[in-house]
C-alpha cells in the first residue's frame, strides 16, 4: 500500500481524542482478556446495543480535541507511508473521496463521516464505548471510532497476520456501514441481530463487500484536490492482508479460538468464508450493486 508522496492530507476528516480525560483512568482491563466480549461485538454497528452505558465521567461529545498534533504530523502522503495514524487518516481521505464520487455517479449525495481516534473509551451519540467493542460506526453521529490498539489485538488475539492493508480493510468496513446509513439499508435491520441468517449478518457482509468495492477503485479514483489517486499502489500482498483479516474476524473463527466450538445461532457478522467471499465480490466487480447480501 503506497500513497502519493506529494498529496496533501485532509486532516479535518479525523478527530484525535487519544489520551483525553475520561479515558485511561476509568477503564479496567483495556484490550487484555476481552476476547469473550469481542465474540459478540467485534466490528459492531451500534455500541448502544451491546451494553455500552452512559458514563458521567466521559467527556461530552464534541469536546475540544488534540487534533492539532495530528494536523502537524500528517501533512502528506509521505507521512501516511511512514506513520500508522497518518495512514489511517489517508485511508479515510481515500474512502470518502471514492464514495463521494460513487454517490454522485448514481445521482446521490454523499455526506462525509468523521473518524475519531481514541484510547480506551470514548463518548459517542450511541453512548460511551470502551475499546473492548472493537472499531465501530455510530449511525446517530455518523462517525467511525477506532482505538488503534485494536490492530495489535487483531494479530495477537485474533490470529490475523495484520499489516497496513489489513487495517485499511477494517476502516473501509466501517465506512461501508456509513454508506449503509446513508442509503437507508441500516435502518432495515431492526431487531434481527443474531444468527447465521440474521439481517445483522447480511448487513455486516455487505459492509465487507463495500470495503472490496472501494479497494477495486482505490488506485484509480482521482482525489478532487489533486486530480491524482491518493493511493498509488496496491499489491497482491495487500489484498492478501485484507482477506486474511476478513477471515480472522469471521464469527466461526473467533468462536473457535475462544471456546473451541462454533455456534451459528449467535453469529452477528458471518463466517470467515463468507467475509472473504463478500470482500472478494466487491473487489472483483467494483460494483456496489453486486453487494446484494440481503437477497
Ligand atoms: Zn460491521
Amino acid at each position: 500500500m503506497q500513497f502519493d508522496d506529494d498529496a496533501r492530507l485532509d486532516t479535518s476528516q479525523v478527530e484525535d481524542r487519544r489520551g483525553l480525560p475520561g479515558g485511561r483512568a476509568a477503564v479496567g482491563g483495556g484490550l487484555v482478556g476481552i476476547l469473550a466480549v469481542l465474540v459478540a461485538v467485534v466490528f459492531g454497528v451500534d455500541p448502544a446495543l451491546f451494553g455500552v452505558s452512559d458514563d458521567p465521567v466521559a467527556p461530552p461529545v464534541g469536546q475540544a480535541t488534540s487534533s492539532a498534533q495530528l494536523q502537524s504530523a500528517c501533512r502528506t502522503g509521505a507521512d501516511a507511508d511512514r506513520r500508522q495514524d497518518c495512514r489511517i487518516l489517508a485511508t479515510v481521505n481515500s474512502l470518502q473521496n471514492f464514495w463521494k464520487s460513487e454517490f454522485a455517479r448514481r445521482q446521490g449525495q454523499y455526506a462525509p463521516a468523521a473518524t475519531v481516534l481514541f484510547t480506551d473509551r470514548v463518548a459517542t451519540a450511541c453512548g460511551t464505548a470502551s475499546s473492548a467493542v472493537g472499531p465501530f460506526y455510530c449511525p446517530s453521529d455518523r462517525k467511525a471510532y477506532f482505538d488503534l490498539g485494536f490492530f495489535d489485538l487483531m494479530t495477537t488475539r485474533l490470529g490475523a497476520r495484520g499489516g497496513p492493508f489489513a487495517e485499511a480493510y477494517v476502516v473501509a468496513h466501517e465506512y461501508g456501514h456509513h454508506v449503509q446509513n446513508l442509503t437507508g439499508t441500516m435502518a432495515k435491520v431492526g431487531g434481527d441481530r443474531q444468527g447465521a441468517d440474521s439481517a445483522s449478518v447480511e448487513l455486516e457482509l455487505q459492509a465487507d463487500c463495500y470495503a472490496g468495492v472501494w479497494t477495486h477503485h482505490a488506485t484509480t479514483t482521482p482525489q478532487a484536490s489533486t486530480g491524482r489517486p491518493l493511493i498509488t499502489d496496491l499489491t497482491d500482498q495487500d489484498i492478501a492482508q485484507a482477506l486474511d483479516a476478513a477471515q480472522a474476524v469471521g464469527d466461526d473463527r473467533i468462536q473457535q479460538r475462544a471456546t473451541g466450538r462454533t455456534n451459528p445461532e449467535t453469529w452477528t457478522h458471518g463466517s470467515s468464508a463468507q467475509r472473504k467471499q463478500w470482500f472478494t465480490t466487491g473487489y472483483r466487480t467494483g460494483d456496489m450493486a453486486q453487494c446484494n447480501t440481503f437477497d
